[in-house]
């Protein structure tokens, strides 16, 4: 990536950090690279090495360009117009900008395609299109809820079933100690089949 800030303007931070407190994102982060300082350097190391990465764009994106560091800066670093151009190579060089977005931007930039889209929109809501849109919107969105609620008492019934062979296994095992403890296994009398809770004929 190709920055087009000249050395002198980068080598304009003298690295004193007066406007660290009045940076809004290093004051919520306290992390150097959210901080003018930090993004100035990180702008010289691109500009070095002819790379970004995603930190350098994460942290460029982050900057607000409240200008606050500027006003604030004994050494007159021009951070606004750098911070412009950084922007710039970001959204030419790179693709850091979804498409939508970038679709969205551009229609901005488009004066008679605005106001023809918004002709057109403000006469799709006197028509009720957009209202029935809404509605068809809901109705999925409810859709989708049911479709969840059936999930879940699928996954409960799940659960049940497994609760009842669980009990039954454990029924089982209880006829067993039972029937051990009256000697039924093997000719068992239908008094000690009773006592065990087990068919006699079983
Ligand atoms: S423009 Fe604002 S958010 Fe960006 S580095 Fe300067 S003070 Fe911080
Ligand atoms: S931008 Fe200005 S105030 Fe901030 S560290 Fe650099 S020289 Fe100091």
């Amino acid at each position: 990536m190709r920055l087009e800030i000249d050395d002198d303007t980068l080598a304009s931070c003298v690295g004193c950090g007066m406007c660290l407190p009045h940076c809004p994102t290093y004051r919520v982060t306290g992390e150097e690279s959210a901080s003018p300082r930090g993004r100035i350097a990180m702008m010289r190391d691109v500009t070095e090495l002819g790379t970004a990465d995603d930190a350098f764009v994460e942290f460029m994106d982050a900057c607000i360009q409240c200008r606050g560091c500027e006003t604030a800066c004994p050494a007159g670093v021009n951070y606004g117009e750098m911070m412009e151009a950084t922007r710039e190579a970001l959204a030419t060089q790179t693709s850091y900008q979804p498409t939508i977005r970038r679709a969205a931007y551009r229609i901005l930039g488009m004066p008679r395609l605005l106001s023809a889209s918004s002709r057109l929109l403000a006469l799709a809501q006197r028509m009720g299109v957009l209202r029935l849109a809404g509605s068809a919107a809901a109705v999925l969105r409810r859709m989708g809820s049911a479709a969840a609620v059936l999930r879940r008492m699928g996954s409960a019934a799940a659960v049940l079933r497994r609760m009842d062979s669980a009990a039954r296994r454990g029924r089982s095992r209880e006829l067993s100690r039972r029937c051990r403890r009256f000697r039924c296994v093997s000719g068992r009398s239908k008094r000690a089949a009773t006592m065990c809770g087990s068919s006699p004929d079983a």
